[in-house]
């Protein structure tokens, strides 16, 4: 059962309470680039992300927010280090919820500095403890169990926590993340005993798109499945795109969100009469862009094939040098193997007319 958060709005969006998992990325453009960023941030909207964060270094940064914000149409949320300065700066310029690791921001004074201006602004602020900044407080941990630094995690979050409410802050949003898959888990699972604030989700530095697919999947995968995320990252040394398919991905593989197609593709064997690969993945890039629930399967040959292709909205079981296409169960052509991507695609698109 999903764990029972308090909301905080980040813009028009929800994150807790009872709002679906939402999704976000981060730039990896300059944001001191307007044009650049907002391009970059487009493409990820239309994608289905639906927050943004961007790294805010300098004065400059802080005060492009302002006109970044007027070219895009999702919440966007100002990525802070080491200065209130910045921080207050970017709540000036609009930005719709800040992130913030307090230890790194110098004393209390300028933490409560920020806070106040968030107050005045009424956005939020994710707290944001990493397994990788505790160590410059207590010594390198590399050889220390899993369990051992997120109990140093949780025990920073609850001071940081506790600070904020004692300032009479309560929109919090809470993250504890670490490169270490196992560590990112124990953390969260210790913190929802200490919390009811909303977890932003991720494992961070999870590497390239390949293995930060699997790290993620694994990590975030099992924080959900425990009931625990009201809004996820995926953080992927790549294109920022592949965040927000592997992002949904997850939550599609759990049932939380509906959103695009399920495509299902058989691994192949030596029943396989077509060539399937190039096929499949032709279909899986013409069906990326479709944001309605749809399950489309993809099958190399006549024994296993039906009964997959037939429980999915659309399907194709292959026979030697060609397919058979479905609809709805239902067996509606045979289509010749060169073909067979067209004929699929025409009766998928005939649901946006
Ligand atoms: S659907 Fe057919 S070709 Fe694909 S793995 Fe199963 S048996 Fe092999």
């Amino acid at each position: 059962m999903r764990r029972v958060t308090r909301p905080v709005k980040a813009g028009n969006i929800a994150i807790g309470g009872r709002a679906p998992v939402s999704v976000q990325s981060m730039t990896k453009t300059d944001t001191r680039d307007v044009a650049a960023t907002i391009a970059q941030i487009k493409e990820l909207q239309s994608a289905g992300c639906e927050i943004i964060r961007c790294a805010v270094l300098d004065e400059e940064a802080a005060r492009k927010i302002k006109l970044i914000k007027a070219g895009i149409k999702i919440p966007l949320v100002a990525d802070i280090h080491f200065s209130s300065k910045l921080a207050i700066l970017a709540i000036e310029a609009g930005a719709d919820k800040i992130r913030i690791n307090p230890g790194n921001i110098g004393s209390d004074l300028k933490v409560k500095g920020i806070i106040s201006a968030a107050k005045s602004a009424r956005i939020p602020i994710r707290i944001g403890v990493n397994a990788g900044s505790l160590e410059k407080y207590s010594g390198r941990q590399r050889h220390e169990s899993a369990a051992v630094t997120a109990k140093k995690m949780v025990k920073r979050a609850v001071s940081f926590i506790r600070f904020f409410e004692r300032n009479k802050f309560e929109d919090i949003v809470l993250s504890l993340k670490a490169s270490d898959t196992l560590t990112t888990i124990e953390a969260y699972t210790r913190m929802a005993k200490e919390c009811d604030y909303p977890f932003h989700v991720g494992v961070t530095e999870a590497g390239t798109v390949s293995g930060g697919t699997i790290k993620s999947a694994v990590g975030i995968g099992t924080l959900l499945h425990s009931g625990l995320g009201d809004t996820i990252r995926v953080s992927l040394a790549g294109e920022p795109l592949e965040e927000i398919r592997v992002g949904y991905g997850i939550l599609k593989t759990l049932k939380l969100r509906d959103k695009g197609v399920d495509l299902i593709v058989c691994p192949t064997c030596g029943r396989c009469g077509v060539s399937l690969f190039p096929i499949a993945e032709e279909v899986e890039r013409l069906v990326s862009g479709i944001s309605r629930p749809l399950k489309v399967a993809v099958m190399g040959c006549v024994v296993n094939g039906p009964g997959e292709a037939s429980e999915a909205d659309f399907g194709i079981a292959c026979g030697k040098g060609m397919g058979m296409l479905f609809k709805n169960g239902k067996v509606i052509k045979r289509v010749k193997e060169e073909n067979l991507v067209e004929e699929l695609m025409k009766e998928i698109n005939k649901l946006k007319s």
